[in-house]
């Protein structure tokens, strides 16, 4: 891979015409269509990508098709898969830095959280490369006589990977790693705000000895390029992280056929902190939880949830906390706050914090745009927010958090669940028995205790309710890219079938 660095901004790439892949091979799009990269610190168009047709992703569709049917991919051993994602996940090792400065320079992710994030992608694909090995059936005792009964697991098909902007080459690791490892054969479709990072890692994947088709990139919007790779009848499986909207929309879609769905999508997360807790812990805590990453993450502990004892010790705590926040250049490692990935976002985040003035909320912190360059916005506190505004419902997806007060576990409990969402929560306390107590009543895929934001590809992360259904990493990642064939063996009985 031929990447020079630059020691603070990478200049390489800036304007070149990036291709799809498909079918081990660079290809312009069908249509000669492209759209343009935007760096959100310098508001600088940098690049150029194609715009994948209906016959673009039908090819790549066809490619991933025969690299499955033709029994190849499937057929090697979990060792051979395994080596070669071992392969990969050297080169990603190689390759920390370009890939985090990619990212950054797409959606302005600090560097801080950026190149641990890269380190995590290649010990997530050494995970699934030895967890793939592992994969295995049951022997099980069955009631009929002369039966052996067992299970294997098999790889389901030409899987969809669909991701979002906020976390391009993580999210896309949490499903390629798993579904190759299974055996399957995939279709990727990045963002249109960091399409850029998802072809750099195909550079890896294809340098790594992949064979053609096997893993294929297909670049562009969600209309045409996204909607044309759900609706396609040669997708088997669509792995999907992005927003409870679309999320809805790909369901629908794949119910046409019966095709598999995994979704990872929205989140409007309860952090819960009682008067026994390490209160200026607690605060840190929620800082980390919802204004890392300028709030553009789907597990953002968006609603503080703090016992009235201690609210108001609380409320100063952050307010004056989120005040210091230092904005600035992601590639700076003192920066403790980006800018948003893209203008639409921008949009997005601004109009929220209008509606919470237009809704009455108390502001303690931030609420509007600082005087600099680049998408950013102040990190913003609003004080005394019932459960009900639209700004405690609505996920915002950026540095916007909502503190509201209660009394006791039950009403802590009520309102932590009273939501359409399910992805996070947080409990801080230093009473042993409460925490347990918590974890269990509060209805939501990950639940963390005197922390928030910890990620590991050991634990299974995904949502309940709205925030999508599937998990990723853990071995049910692994499972989840699997078909169950049950086997029944006659060791003895004749077949009895009485005619006349
Ligand atoms: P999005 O739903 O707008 O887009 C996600 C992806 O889907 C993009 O690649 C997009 O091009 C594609 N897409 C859009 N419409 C499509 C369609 N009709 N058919 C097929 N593909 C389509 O989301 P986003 O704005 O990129 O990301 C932000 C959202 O992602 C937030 O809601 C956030 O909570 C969610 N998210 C969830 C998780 C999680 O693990 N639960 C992680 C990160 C982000």
């Amino acid at each position: 891979m031929t990447v020079t660095v630059d020691e603070r901004r990478p200049l390489e790439d800036v304007e070149r015409e990036f291709k799809l892949l498909i079918d081990g091979e660079w290809v312009a799009a069908d249509s000669g269509e492209t759209f343009s990269c935007v760096d959100p610190f310098t508001e600088e168009e940098w690049g150029r990508v194609p715009i994948a047709s209906e016959a673009d992703v039908d090819r790549a569709v066809r490619a991933a098709r025969r690299a499955f049917d033709s029994d190849g991919w499937p057929q090697t051993s979990a060792a051979e898969r395994a080596a070669l994602l071992r392969r990969l996940a050297g080169l990603i090792e190689e390759n920390v830095e370009p890939l985090t400065y990619r990212q950054i320079r797409e959606n302005g992710k600090l560097l801080s959280e950026m190149l641990p994030g890269a380190g995590a992608l290649a010990a997530d694909c050494h995970f699934f490369a030895g967890l793939g090995e592992t994969l295995h059936g049951m022997s099980v005792p069955v009631s009929a006589p002369n039966f052996v009964g067992y299970t294997v697991r098999e790889p389901i098909g030409v899987v969809a990977a669909i991701t979002p902007w906020n976390t391009p080459l993580g999210l896309l690791g949490w499903k390629l790693f798993p579904a190759l490892a299974a055996g399957n054969t995939v279709v990727a479709k990045p963002s249109e705000v960091t399409p850029t990072s998802t072809l750099m890692l195909a550079e890896l994947i294809v340098e790594a000895g992949f064979p053609p088709g096997v893993v294929n990139v297909v670049t562009g919007y969600g209309q045409p390029t996204g909607k044309a790779l759900v609706g396609h009848p040669g997708v088997d499986k669509i792995a999907f992280t992005g927003s409870t909207s679309t999320g809805r929309a790909i369901a629908h879609a794949a119910a046409e056929r019966n095709a598999r769905v995994s979704l990872e999508l929205g989140g409007k997360s309860p952090n819960v902190i009682f008067a026994d807790a390490d209160l200026d812990n607690a605060v840190n805590g929620v800082m980390a939880g919802v204004f890392a990453a300028t709030g553009q993450t789907c597990l953002a502990g968006s609603r503080v949830l703090i016992e009235s004892s201690a609210y108001d010790e609380v409320a100063a705590l952050l307010a004056e906390r989120a005040g210091k926040i230092r904005a600035g250049d992601p590639m700076e490692p003192e920066t403790q706050l980006g800018p948003l990935a893209s203008r639409a976002q921008l949009d997005k985040v601004v109009s929220y914090l209008e509606l919470g003035k237009e809704e009455g909320l108390t502001l303690l912190a931030g609420g509007g745009r600082p005087d600099r360059r680049g998408f950013f916005v102040e990190p913003t506190v609003f004080g005394d927010v019932d459960n009900s505004a639209r700004l405690a419902r609505e996920e915002v997806f950026g540095p916007v958090v909502c503190l509201m007060r209660f009394e006791g576990e039950d009403e802590a409990v009520r309102i932590a669940n009273d939501t359409p969402y399910g992805l996070a929560a947080g409990v801080w306390t230093e009473n042993v028995r409460r925490a347990h107590r918590m974890v269990g009543r509060l209805r939501a895929g990950t639940v963390w205790v005197n922390n928030y934001r910890v990620l590991g590809h050991g634990l299974p992360f995904g949502g309940y309710k709205q925030s999508g259904q599937g998990r990723e990493m853990g071995i049910e990642a692994l499972q989840g890219y699997t078909e169950v064939k049950s086997v029944w063996i006659d060791t003895g009985n004749r077949v009895n079938f009485p005619v006349g």
